[in-house]
């Protein structure tokens, strides 16, 4: 996979995403911060990768979606197989952050989310090429 970490496009492009992710989350930009995926690529490109930490210290880990420069994927473990950083919700507004959060919530994963190739081998939520 190709790195180009100079590369001025793609900086411009985490100022973006790092902005619009503070804002449908309604929280200082100074909170976010975005790199590159490691785990994931589309086309030779490193996905990104975006940290929210609030003061407290609790962080938030998103991944940004080739599709929709809007919506974010919430990283978290999968009830499946306990993988770490695997997106378990779309983020498209705070409501649906909010949603989640809700402890009576479902915890199931999308299958929309089954590539991820962060999943254990088996794992019920892995649905590669799908
Ligand atoms: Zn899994």
């Amino acid at each position: 996979m190709h790195t180009h970490p100079g590369d001025p496009r793609r900086a411009a492009h985490r100022r973006r995403l790092a902005r619009s992710l503070a804002a449908i989350l309604g929280v200082d930009p100074v909170w976010v911060t975005a790199g590159d995926d490691r785990h994931r690529g589309y086309g030779g490109w490193p996905g990104y990768l975006l940290a929210v930490t609030e003061p407290e210290g609790t962080t938030w880990r998103f991944i940004a979606t080739p599709a929709a420069a809007d919506v974010f994927l919430l990283l978290g473990d999968c009830p499946g197989c306990g993988a770490t950083e695997v997106p378990i919700v779309a983020v498209a507004e705070l409501a649906d952050l909010g949603r989640h959060l809700d402890p009576r919530a479902d915890t199931t994963v999308p299958a929309e989310f089954g590539w991820d190739p962060r999943h254990r081998p088996g794992c019920r939520n892995h649905h590669p090429g799908s």
